[in-house]
């Protein structure tokens, strides 16, 4: 009768974690796919695709940060802040300020998406020289140019097998 008991006791037990984890599953695929994994607000796409359009001349996919879940939002920030990037091993998130946002000419909101999606899919730091860069601590109004030059190097150094 005991034997019996410790046997139907361990078989529960099997049952009741295979439950747990099969729940689990379920509950994590459901998280990932009820909510979009990419997420890009409206206005600010045109000048994402600008960025993506480079990132992909001299990147393949896996060769920048993909976490499971990006996205590229407007926040409210403190206003001596422009832009964020928060990066875990799980996602990637790029906050541009509403506050400042409009105040900003097109190729300083281009310059700042640059800059911004650098930090995330290259995991790349602030860059203090040369000075002005579109990596420095303070955005700069430089030519479009020098910035696609400045990114060109940096995406380059990151991604190796288009080389
Ligand atoms: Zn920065």
């Amino acid at each position: 009768m005991n034997n019996f008991l410790v046997r139907l006791l361990r078989l529960l037990t099997i049952i009741f974690v295979w439950t747990v984890i099969f729940m689990s599953f379920l509950m994590l695929n459901l998280a990932f796919s009820t909510f979009p994994n990419k997420y890009i607000d409206k206005e600010l796409l045109p000048y994402v695709e600008q960025v993506y359009e480079r990132v992909n001349l001299y990147c393949d996919k896996g060769e920048v940060f993909n976490p499971l879940r990006t996205s590229i939002v407007f926040s409210d920030l403190d206003t001596d802040i422009l832009g964020q990037c928060s990066r875990t091993p799980l996602f990637w998130k790029v906050e541009i300020n509403k506050k400042t946002w409009d105040s900003l000419k097109t190729i300083e909101k281009q310059m700042l998406l640059f800059h911004e999606l650098t930090h995330c899919l290259f995991k790349q730091s602030h860059i203090k020289h040369p000075v002005p860069h579109y990596m420095n601590e303070m955005i700069y109004e430089i030519p479009l140019e020098e910035l696609l030059a400045e990114f060109e190097i940096i995406a380059k150094a990151h991604c190796k097998e288009k080389l």
